[in-house]
């Protein structure tokens, strides 16, 4: 059987110290006898990575065949490890109460909000009930369902602010078939406001509690910083999901970045899991996105996802046509991408 030499010894559940101690001592660049064993893991699988090409496809056939006389195939996924035969999600007969997750990290253009539109878009396909929160002033999330933020009298700023203004009275229905709490430059002003506040930490999941049982799951896209907006995201949160690029900066700060979903864990909300780890905009065709890739399931193990986002022109498109990928190119790998990972959110932690 095919097992990768990463897997075992490396699974690091639950928000324990050393998720943190191994990201803090996994300097980029350094060598490590376990990063070259899972960088040639990874060498071996990368065709694969490459997720539709013909020549994937023939190679990878190729290999089956071999694999089929010698013993049971496993198909190795990029990240090193045999990748789960995951079903569609059942249809559900009831909806809601819905499962929380805060997509976080402190580093911008890592992909938050691309996953933030395009998990939910699968997860909507599934039959799932999606409200996505836009818990960044920069309003990207809504952009990105084609809503113009600057038109908004009223968003999600307000129903924090304003005691009168619930998050009904801002929801959009957007033509993805997910729900919006939108939110616009204002947003940056709570961050200073909501300091004087009682329960300052507690904030959105106040305004977001009389949605919770109308959804199946709500998706938080976090703006990029540790500030108090995203403390209010962790406080609202069974769980994180932390999108990661890629490139050679990556694990810097993500240290930090589980240091602050420990204490929020701690201090604030002792349901709050890390869900898991996206690597983003992956290029299996180049060493330095393998060993990247390595590196992270190197400190991560288990609570990396098998599915892994490719680095693909189609998600800037997107963002400029205002829809997410599943919509936008419904074939395309990025969609079939995102509906991987939606199974596995589904299978990992969502209602079956
Ligand atoms: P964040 O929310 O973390 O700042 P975004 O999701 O906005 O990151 O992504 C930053 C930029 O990168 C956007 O222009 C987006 O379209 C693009 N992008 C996101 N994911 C990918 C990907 N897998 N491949 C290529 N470009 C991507
Ligand atoms: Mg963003």
């Amino acid at each position: 059987m095919s097992t990768s030499p990463v897997e075992p010894g490396y699974h690091q559940p639950g928000l324990t110290p050393p998720i943190s101690e191994a990201v803090s001592e996994a300097a980029p660049g350094e060598a490590s006898p376990l990063l070259a064993t899972a960088a040639e893991t990874a060498a071996a699988s990368r065709g694969r990575a490459t997720q539709d090409t013909e020549d994937d496809a023939s190679r990878h056939a190729a290999s089956a065949s071999i694999a089929t006389k010698l013993r049971p195939v496993r198909e190795l996924g990029p990240t090193g490890r045999p990748r789960p035969k995951l079903r569609d999600p059942k249809p559900l007969t009831e909806h809601g109460p819905a499962v929380v997750l805060a997509l976080c990290n402190q580093k911008g253009g890592v992909g938050k909000t691309t996953t933030t539109i395009n998990l939910g878009a699968a997860l909507t396909e599934f039959g799932r009930r999606v409200l996505l929160v836009d818990f960044d002033p920069q309003g990207a999330l809504s952009v990105g369902l084609g809503v113009n933020p600057m038109e908004l009298e009223r968003t999600i700023y307000n129903s924090l602010m304003e005691r009168s203004v619930s998050a009904d009275d801002v929801l959009i229905k957007t033509s993805a078939g997910m729900d919006l709490l939108p939110s616009n430059i204002d947003l940056s002003a709570a961050e200073v406001q909501l300091v004087g506040e009682v329960a300052r930490e507690q904030t959105l999941q106040r305004i977001l509690a009389p949605l919770i049982n109308d959804y199946d799951v709500v998706l938080i896209d976090c703006q990029p910083s540790l500030g108090l907006l995203t403390i209010n995201a962790l406080t609202a949160a069974d769980g994180v999901i932390i999108p990661l690029e890629c490139e050679y900066f990556s694990l810097r700060g993500v240290a930090l970045l589980i240091q602050t979903i420990e204490k929020v864990s701690e201090r604030l909300n002792p349901q709050l899991q890390l869900e898991g780890i996206l690597a983003t905009m992956y290029d299996g065709r180049t060493l330095h996105g393998r060993e990247v890739l390595a590196r992270v399931v190197q400190a991560f193990g288990e609570k990396v996802f098998h599915t892994v986002i490719n680095r693909t022109v189609r998600f800037p498109e997107t963002t400029v046509a205002g829809e997410p990928i599943t919509s936008y190119a419904s074939s395309s790998a990025g969609a079939a991408a995102y509906r991987d990972l939606a199974r596995e959110v589904v299978a990992r932690c969502l209602a079956e």
